[in-house]
């Protein structure tokens, strides 16, 4: 076994790495950017080397730097994570070339499946199903849009060297394909210098069904049960669960055969996912993806392995026990909780953790602490929580708990629509299909509802009761009608609200007076009340401050970048009229395209921006008359 290895990542990953490392009794040494220097991974490692600056393409990508640094820390081994290095060959190669054993399988096995279209063909001649399509070579408009029509509406145009949902787009009609296929091109281009593309028939209701596979050097490949990731937004993954439910033996049985066939068409060795699409009895190879999975502690959780442990031990030339694959046992469902906003086509939110409180009854894997700060340069994922049960509806009540017992503030995130998702009858039914967010967007992703008059008034009582310390005595001071009425301005989710009570009613900004539940809730030490009612979260503090209203009315007029970014094109032109919710501006932040939409009905007064410029949060890009 090694007795130094090298982490080549950032955030939950790499502090997960660290951890076995650590239990193994394995060295960890650590590299970051200078946005990183004070990072949670860089605290947990056991030695830490600064290579480059924010930028990924300057300091996590940089191969060559991180090489250098793992010789000089006297690594033997470099643990990918996942992202950034974890599928380049050519950094596997040079690792190899180094006399550095990289953690994952060999180089000429991420090259067969690094490219979707490549991989396709491979799978085809080792009799893996795929999905009806075109994975030729030319990529021509024309070429392009003729096999789209031989496929058939709707398709999906795929970058060939895509990932994370990225450069992909479902088209639904022929006379939109020329379009999306200019926008996967510059998103793909953005994200993988690569503007190769793919098409592929577009099923309507699939599931995304996924094997665990491991390989070792000696011949030896197998398979690790199945994970459903079918929750999806924009075709990025939400909420998985291990083993994948409601599957027949048969298709299970064939799932985990094929999984296995694909590992060992590439001479697979380590971790290792092969992701299909299920629909009805049929699965189709989606791609294999050569490294560790984001969602790999379910898998985890039901068959008891460490799975980095293995990595370890694989890269190190063990081989895998006899017994494997082990049985499964209970069920596993995890949650990414993104700093993002649902509502605002689910934005990454940027900005320091104020305050973060993850639960303690669940496993979590976060890369972040309260203090830390989300930027625009990486993923915006805050935490993973994983619960574990001895069945499917135990672990989602589990989760849900566990989500009642989060709060991050600072940030915005996308808490509020997991509980939503968790929640969902169809949900508890079973696995939705892959639409299935898009398709409910409407109560899903919908703003969280405001705190309800009840909870404020109750907050308000509170204070005036001086529940909680002495501090909140000074409340008497908000007496206004002598002993029986008290006004309070209660600041809810950031909005003002007066409430006036007298005796046990109360009245919140003018409206109904209702009587007052006698239960009081106590703030907590920093004076904050947090309430969950009805499954969303709510913040309520005495507040005292009411926004101006001629602010609202001149934001209002404004679109303003909400993350720093580049942008990709302009929708409009001075003059125009333009309807609330139209796009006016594609920006791309985070290696995402950003559509920003009109705050408002209007016509556009100026345009502050153009293609290809470099725009800082807050920047004006457009107002209106
Ligand atoms: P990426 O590598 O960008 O994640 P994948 O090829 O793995 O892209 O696909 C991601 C998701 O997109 C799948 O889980 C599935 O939900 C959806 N998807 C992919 N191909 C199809 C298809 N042909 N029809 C319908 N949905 C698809």
């Amino acid at each position: 076994m090694f007795n130094t290895i090298l982490i080549a990542n950032r955030g939950e990953i790499a502090v997960r790495v660290v951890r076995t490392a650590r239990r193994l009794g394995i060295r960890s040494i650590a590299v970051f950017s200078d946005a990183d220097a004070n990072a949670m991974h860089v605290r947990h490692a056991d030695e830490a080397h600064l290579i480059g600056p924010a930028p990924a393409r300057e300091s996590y990508l940089r191969g060559d730097v991180i090489l250098d640094v793992a010789l000089r820390a006297g690594a033997q081994a470099i643990h990918p994570g996942y992202g950034f290095l974890s599928e380049n060959a050519d950094f596997a190669e040079a690792c190899a070339a180094a006399g550095i054993a990289f953690i994952g399988p060999p180089a000429a096995a991420i090259r067969a499946m690094g490219s979707k279209a490549e991989s396709k063909r491979l799978m085809v001649a080792a009799r893996v199903p795929t999905v009806p399509g075109y994975h030729g070579d030319a990529q021509d408009d024309a070429l392009l849009a003729a096999e789209a029509a031989r496929i058939g509406f709707p398709v999906l145009i795929k970058a060939s060297a895509g990932g994370g949902g990225k450069g992909m787009r479902p088209v639904l009609r022929a006379e939109d394909f020329l379009a999306e296929l200019a926008g996967a091109r510059r998103e793909a281009q953005a994200a993988f210098g690569d503007q190769r593309m793919l098409l592929e028939k577009y099923l309507q209701r699939p599931r995304h069904v996924e094997v665990q596979v491991f390989g070792d050097k000696h011949g030896r490949i197998t398979h690790l049960h199945t994970r459903d990731c079918s929750l999806q937004r924009r075709h990025q993954k939400v909420i998985e669960e291990a083993p994948a439910p409601d599957l027949s033996d048969a298709l299970r049985a064939r799932l985990h055969e094929a999984a296995e066939n694909a590992a060992r068409a590439v001479g697979y060795t380590n971790a290792g996912t092969v992701e299909f699409i299920v629909e009805g009895d049929d699965a189709f190879f989606l791609e294999m993806n050569t490294r560790l999975q984001v969602e790999h502690p379910v898998t985890e959780a039901i068959t008891g392995l460490d799975l980095v442990e293995w990595q370890l031990r694989v890269a190190a030339g063990e081989a895998l026990p006899a017994h494997w694959p082990p049985a499964p046992q209970g069920h596993a469902v995890e949650a990414r909780l993104y700093a993002e906003d649902p509502a605002q086509d689910f934005r990454p939110s940027v900005g320091r953790l104020s305050l973060l409180r993850l639960p303690k009854a669940l496993r979590v894997d976060a890369g972040v602490q309260a203090g830390d700060a989300v930027t625009s340069f990486y993923d915006p994922m805050v935490a993973k929580l994983i619960a574990h049960a001895t069945d499917r509806a135990a672990a989602l009540d589990a989760l849900l708990q566990g989500l009642g017992h989060t709060v991050v503030e600072g940030v915005t995130t996308n808490a509020v629509l997991l509980r939503r998702l968790l929640r969902a009858p169809a949900m508890r039914a079973g696995v939705p299909d892959t639409g299935f967010i898009a398709r409910e967007a409407e109560t899903l992703l919908r703003a969280p509802d405001p705190a309800p008059d009840l909870v404020v008034a109750q907050v308000a009582a509170s204070v005036a009761r001086g529940a909680g310390d002495g501090a909140w005595q000074r409340a008497d001071s908000w007496q206004l009608f002598g002993v029986r009425e008290t006004a309070l301005r209660i600041d809810a989710d950031g909005l003002p609200c007066r409430v006036v009570l007298r005796g046990g009613q109360a009245q919140v900004d003018g409206g109904e007076w209702f009587a007052l539940p006698a239960a009081r809730i106590a703030p907590e030490e920093d004076g904050v009340w947090r309430v969950t009612h009805d499954g969303t979260p709510h913040r309520l503090a005495l507040g005292d401050a009411y926004a101006p209203a001629s602010a609202a009315a001149t934001a209002d007029r404004r679109l303003n970048a909400p993350i720093p970014g580049r942008v990709v094109a302009m929708q409009c032109a001075v003059g125009d009229a333009v309807t609330a919710g139209q796009v006016l501006v594609l920006l791309e932040a985070m290696k995402t395209e950003i559509r920003l939409t009109a705050p408002r009905d209007g016509k556009v007064a100026a345009v502050n921006c153009a293609p290809g410029d470099s725009v800082d949060e807050g920047a004006e890009l457009v107002s209106l008359a």
